[in-house]
């Protein structure tokens, strides 16, 4: 079944394919595709840095803090702190635009990156 509406604004391609689904191929199955190793990194998804990371800066400051190694503890504890400050701003946006891209679809040659029927095709 022909399916015009994922068709590629840009050249006409009919050969397109979910973002997410290229991101997943060319993950899983590695890069033996000329087209995939091309567009696998237009078709990633966006990130974000795992809350891991400041809660660990954090902790890690925290215990330099007790063991007596007061400027690192602090500047530790600063670090994990600011990073997770801005990593909390960043979220609404980051799932905005995750939210964006599971609508994205990739051509798969020209490598286009479009959103089906949003300008109207
Ligand atoms: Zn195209």
């Amino acid at each position: 079944m022909k399916n015009s509406h994922h068709d590629c604004p840009k050249c006409g391609s009919t050969v397109t394919k979910r973002c997410r689904v290229l991101h997943e191929q060319s993950i899983s199955e590695g890069s033996h595709h000329e087209s995939q190793r091309a567009f696998g990194k237009r078709a990633e998804p966006p990130r974000i840095t795992p809350k891991a990371i400041p809660v660990a800066l954090m902790a890690v400051g925290a215990v330099l803090l007790l063991g007596g190694a007061f400027l690192w503890g602090l500047a530790s504890s600063i670090a994990g702190a600011i990073l997770y400050y801005q990593r909390a701003k960043f979220e609404p946006v980051y799932n905005e635009s995750l939210e964006l891209y599971e609508r994205l679809w990739i051509c798969m040659d020209c490598g286009e990156v479009f959103e089906p029927g949003a300008a109207g095709n």
